[in-house]
């Protein structure tokens, strides 16, 4: 995705140059009408195709850096959800080991001989009052 972004944007700005060429070389022309020869002239006018040329290559330029910008933005993106991920490995190994460490409270547990309560090792008195045995 990052990488057609940027593939994109290199594209954008290939084709802006040879599409602000194009517009300045169609553009930069006054058209004037000679009465006296009955017919238009085009006169090139340097000042219009700068403007033309320039006018495309900013827009040219905001659409590369935008789409490449993009490119960047969904990098940073991935690089966070592989973090958020990695994070999330690592909680849930910290949950498996409180699951291990409760089988083990389990093993060393005493079933009350008055309730049939099972209760935890370190407890020595169940809740019925009976003591442990
Ligand atoms: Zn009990």
């Amino acid at each position: 995705m990052k990488e057609m972004c940027r593939t994109l944007g290199t594209i954008v700005l290939v084709l802006g140059i040879i599409g602000s060429i194009a517009l300045a070389w169609n553009n930069g022309v006054t058209v004037t009408y000679n009465s006296y020869l009955g017919r238009t002239l085009e006169d090139r006018n340097l000042l219009l195709t700068i403007v033309w040329f320039v006018g495309g290559i900013i827009t040219t330029g905001i659409s590369a850096t935008i789409l490449h910008a993009l490119g960047e933005i969904l990098e940073v993106q991935e690089s966070i959800a592989w973090k958020v991920s990695s994070m999330e490995n690592k909680v849930s190994s910290v949950n498996r080991k409180d699951r291990e460490t409760d089988e083990i409270t389990y093993k060393g547990s005493w079933k009350c001989s008055k309730c049939g309560r099972v209760n935890a090792k370190y407890t020595g008195t169940c809740a019925c009052g009976q003591d442990k045995e």
